[in-house]
């Protein structure tokens, strides 16, 4: 497999990496602290083309590959993990999935939208009794002269506090399972729908993460994305795209706590020396460097693959599962390479210690994700 970069890939990562230290780093602690993103970096995002980053040109969009997404994601996760997510999520989670599944009708009111950052997208599929159990959903839309009517809830949706659109996932059969599921577009101001009670998370604290609830609440049969009974297989598939995103994600937030690491170490001294003369500190860098780089290759490798129209659910999981697992390590060791200072909020590698501990759990647990590649593995 060729991990050659082309050219535009390149120049697209390159832009990415000056943004994520220009406009994210800068800003980082301050959205964490504040608990937001603020609207002209959202604006900001929308206008250099990071909203539709799937998109055709038809909907404003860059269409970028996978590679390209997944280099842009890890960049900006080295500046701010948070906001890396949000981009993630309108891309992998919300544009894509309208584009692979819409009508010309839905891809005409809502990606032109999505791409000028009018429109932020959220992705619900998550309930009380339907985490890892994806298929267990229990929020019913129920037909009804000719309408679909929604009651019950969602959980931990990111972005919910800023969405117009969301992608959400309710059964339209009592049928048991994942068959009885269908995908809807449900915008905020629909009657009975209420963006509930934000989630104060242990990282990345300025995403906007929320309950939704729904009472009956009526929208129109032209609001079903793809067919009925499609839901899960939609929400699995678009999972499995944004897998990719998480892995890089991981990448990159463990790529940035080695990176202040490797700078302290040159910096601090203790015995007369600088810390990075010593073995054991050169030992922990060297480990984290190449965890880095096969977290790195698993996602390029997965992305090659979902570019080149190959199936690469598994790649994706183990990408996932491998990178999230490396970024946790690298945290936990930028922040022993920085001693008693890396404890405190002063020096980043506090946040980047618990930005990465969710990668282990968002868009499925690496519990599922070895459920996923020991499904391919194990086959027949
Ligand atoms: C910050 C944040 C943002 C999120 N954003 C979104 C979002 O935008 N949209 C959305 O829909 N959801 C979102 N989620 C939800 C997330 O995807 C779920 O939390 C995750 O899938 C796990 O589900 P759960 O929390 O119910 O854990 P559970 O499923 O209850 O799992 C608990 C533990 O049991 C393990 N376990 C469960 N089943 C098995 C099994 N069969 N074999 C082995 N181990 C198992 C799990 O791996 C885990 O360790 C978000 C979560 C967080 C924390």
């Amino acid at each position: 497999m060729d991990f050659n970069l082309n050219d535009e890939q390149k120049m697209m990562r390159r832009v990415a990496a000056e943004i994520a230290d220009e406009r994210f780093a800068p800003k980082a602690e301050e959205m964490e602290e504040r608990r937001e993103i603020p609207a002209d970096l959202l604006r900001f995002l929308a206008e250099q083309g990071y909203f539709g980053m799937f998109l055709p040109e038809q909907y404003g969009g860059a269409e970028v590959d996978f590679v390209t997404y997944a280099l842009t994601i890890e960049e900006f996760s080295r500046g701010s993990a948070a906001v890396a997510l949000v981009v993630s999520v309108q891309n992998a989670l919300v544009g894509k999935p309208i584009l692979m599944y819409g009508t010309d009708e839905q891809k005409e009111k809502y990606l032109a939208r999505a791409a000028s950052g009018e429109l932020i997208g959220a992705f619900a599929l998550t309930e009380e009794d339907a985490g890892s159990d994806a298929a267990n959903v229990q929020t019913t839309a129920a037909k009804k002269d000719g309408r679909y009517v929604f009651n019950g809830h969602k959980l931990y949706v990111t972005n919910a506090g800023l969405a117009g659109l969301f992608l959400v996932v309710a059964r339209t059969s009592p049928e048991a399972g994942g068959k009885g599921l269908s995908c809807f577009l449900m915008e905020r101001d629909t009657p009975g729908f209420t963006v509930g009670e934000r989630f104060d998370g242990m990282g990345m604290c300025a995403l906007d993460v929320r309950r939704l609830e729904f009472e009956n609440c009526e929208v129109p049969p032209d609001a079903l994305l793809g067919a009925e009974g499609e839901g899960l297989k939609i929400a699995l598939a678009s999972l499995d795209g944004s897998r990719i995103g998480v892995a890089a994600q991981a990448v990159g937030i463990g790529q940035q706590a080695f990176n202040e690491a490797r700078r302290y170490a040159g910096e601090r001294e203790q015995f007369g020396r600088p810390i990075l003369s010593f073995q054991a500190i050169q030992f922990y860098l060297v480990e984290m460097a190449t965890r880095l780089d096969a977290a790195r290759l698993l996602t390029l490798r997965a992305a090659t693959k979902a570019d080149a129209g190959e199936p690469f659910s598994a790649e994706a999981a183990m990408a996932k599962l491998y990178a999230s697992e490396a970024a946790n390590f690298c945290a936990n060791l930028g922040v022993q390479i920085h001693g008693g200072y890396g404890y405190m909020k002063d020096y980043a590698v506090e946040r980047f210690f618990r930005d990465a501990r969710v990668t282990e759990i968002y868009e499925g647990t690496s519990e599922i994700q070895k459920l996923v590649i020991a499904g391919k593995l194990l086959r027949g």
